[in-house]
C-alpha cells in the first residue's frame, strides 16, 4: 500500500450503516410519527428484528457501544419485562403481523441477562412475527460470561444459528491496556462448545489500532484468529474519541499507534486473512472464499444495514431496546439510548422514541447509490437513476467530488460508471462521502470515526 497517498485521506467520515447517518436524527420525530410508520410495515415482504442489551459485566475501554456495568437480577428482570412490553406495543401499531427473516440481538452483552431470559423475549417476538423456517437468529457473544450450559439452551431451545465473538486481540498485553482480558484458551473452548451446538456460521472480531499493537503481535493475533476457522472475520479499526466517550480516557494516547502504524497494522492482518483463503468482502469484512456471503458479494446481493454487512434483504427491521434503531419504511427510529430513560418510557406506557428522520426521494437514490458502493466497489449511476426516474446530470456536482480520489488512482470513471479500485477499497466510504448530501464535517465537533 502506498501509505503516503492513503493518509492523505485519513478523515472522519460515516460508516454508512444507513443513510441518512444517525447524525441527521433529529427529536423533530417522536413517538406519533413512529406509532405511523409501524402502521406502514406490510406483510408482503419478511421483515428484521434486532433486540438491544445494554448490559455488560465490566467495560472495555475501547467500548463505543451503548452499554453500561450491570449485575443486578432485578434489573435483568425489569429489562426483560419492558423489551417484551415494547414488542407488544410494537405489535399493536402494525396492522398485520409481520413474516420473520432474521432476528439480531447485539449490545452489551446479550447473554448478560441469562439464556431464559433471552428465551422468553424470543417467545414474545414469535408470538407477533410469523418467523420464516430457515429465519437466521444471531447473537453477538462474549466468551467470559458465557458457559457450555448457556451455549446449549442458546442453540437447542433459541434456535440460535450464528455468532459473533469479540476477540479485538489475543495479546496479553493489549489485552490488559484495554481492560479485555481474555485469554486464547477461553475464546477457543467457546468456538468448540458453538460448534458442538451446531453453529456454522461463526463470526470473529478483531481490531487495530489499540495500545502496544505492532506488526508481529497483532500479526500473532490474526494467525490464531484465523486458526479457529470462523466463516467471517471483521477488522474493526478503534475509533479512539474520548470527548464522546469518557471510559476512553484510560487509555493512555501515547500508547496508541499513529496513523501510519495503525495502516501498517491493517495490512499485516488483510495479508495474513488472504493468505488463508478470506476474501475482502468490503471495509472491515472477510469472508471464506465460496461462502454465503462471499458468494452474495459475487452476485450483487450483498446489503449493509446497522450490524454493517449482511446477505438479509428485509428492508424493513424492527428494532426493540435501549437506543434501538429500526428501519421502517418513511424512515429510521431510535429509541431513547439510556437505559433508564428507556425503561421509564416503557412503563409510562408509551413507545421510548428519542429521535428519527424521514426519508425523502432524494435520500433514497443517494441510499441506494452508497449501498451499492460500499457492498460492490461499483456503481452504474445511469441505471440507478433510470430506476428513480432523475436524470444522470443530477448527480454532476457529486461526481465532480471524486476528482482527487481519481488523481490518486483509488477511483476509476467511465461515464457515468464508477469503480473503486482495490487499492482505494479501504477508503471506499471517502467515494460515499461524495455522494452524501449532508457530509459537513466539523473540525471542532467531529461525529466519526477516521477513515483509516
Ligand atoms: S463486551 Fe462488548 S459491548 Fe461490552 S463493554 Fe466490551 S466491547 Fe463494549
Amino acid at each position: 500500500m502506498d501509505s503516503a497517498v492513503l493518509l492523505k485521506y485519513d478523515q472522519r467520515v460515516p460508516r454508512y450503516t444507513s443513510y441518512p447517518t444517525a447524525v441527521q436524527f433529529t427529536d423533530q420525530v417522536g413517538p406519533e410519527q413512529h406509532a405511523q410508520w409501524l402502521g406502514e410495515v406490510g406483510r408482503e415482504e419478511p421483515v428484521s428484528l434486532y433486540v438491544h442489551v445494554p448490559f455488560c459485566e465490566v467495560l472495555c475501554w475501547y467500548c463505543g457501544c451503548n452499554t453500561q456495568v450491570g449485575r443486578h437480577q432485578n434489573t435483568f428482570e425489569n429489562y426483560t419485562d419492558l423489551v417484551c412490553r415494547e414488542i407488544d406495543m410494537a405489535a399493536a401499531h402494525l396492522h398485520t403481523k409481520p413474516r420473520a427473516a432474521a432476528v439480531h440481538w447485539g449490545g452489551g452483552t446479550p447473554s448478560s441477562i441469562g439464556p431464559a431470559r433471552m428465551a422468553r423475549i424470543m417467545a414474545k417476538l414469535r408470538q407477533h412475527f410469523d418467523f420464516l423456517p430457515d429465519a437466521e437468529i444471531a447473537v453477538e457473544m462474549d466468551p467470559r460470561v458465557l458457559s457450555a450450559d448457556d451455549i446449549v439452551t442458546l442453540t437447542r431451545d433459541m434456535g440460535v444459528n450464528r455468532t459473533s465473538i469479540g476477540v479485538q486481540d489475543f495479546d496479553a498485553e493489549v489485552q490488559r491496556a484495554v481492560n479485555r482480558v481474555q485469554p486464547y484458551e477461553l475464546v477457543a473452548e467457546t468456538v468448540k462448545n458453538l460448534r458442538a451446538g451446531g453453529i456454522a456460521d461463526l463470526n470473529l472480531d478483531l481490531m487495530y489500532g489499540l495500545p502496544f499493537q505492532r506488526q508481529d503481535n497483532f500479526g500473532t493475533s490474526a494467525d490464531l484468529a484465523v486458526g479457529l476457522a470462523p466463516e467471517r472475520m471483521t477488522l474493526f479499526g478503534y475509533a479512539h474519541v474520548p470527548w464522546m466517550f469518557s471510559h476512553m480516557k484510560l487509555i493512555k494516547d501515547e500508547d496508541l499507534p499513529n496513523a501510519e502504524e495503525r495502516l501498517t497494522l491493517f495490512d499485516e492482518a488483510l495479508q495474513r486473512l488472504n493468505a488463508a483463503g478470506y476474501i475482502h468482502i468490503g471495509l472491515d469484512h472477510f469472508s471464506k472464499a465460496g461462502s454465503e456471503m462471499a458468494v452474495a458479494q459475487e452476485e450483487g446481493r450483498l446489503h449493509r444495514n446497522f450490524q454493517g454487512y449482511t446477505t438479509d434483504t428485509a428492508k424493513t427491521l424492527l428494532a426493540f431496546g435501549a437506543s434501538a434503531i429500526s428501519t421502517l419504511p418513511s424512515g429510521f427510529i431510535q429509541n431513547k439510548s439510556a437505559a433508564r430513560a428507556y425503561m421509564q418510557a416503557i412503563k409510562d406506557g408509551g413507545l421510548a422514541t428519542a429521535r428519527g428522520v424521514g426519508l425523502s426521494d432524494e435520500d433514497r437514490l443517494r441510499s441506494h447509490i452508497i449501498e451499492r458502493l460500499m457492498c460492490d466497489f461499483q456503481i452504474d449511476l445511469e441505471a440507478i437513476c433510470d430506476q428513480y426516474n432523475v436524470p444522470v446530470r443530477h448527480l454532476a456536482d457529486d461526481m465532480d467530488k471524486l476528482r482527487p480520489l481519481i488523481d490518486d488512482d483509488l477511483v476509476a470513471v467511465d461515464g457515468w460508471r464508477v469503480d473503486v479500485l482495490p487499492r482505494g477499497r479501504m477508503l471506499v466510504r471517502m467515494a460515499c462521502a461524495a455522494f452524501d448530501q449532508y457530509h459537513a464535517p466539523d473540525p471542532e465537533k467531529p461525529a466519526h470515526a477516521r477513515a483509516i
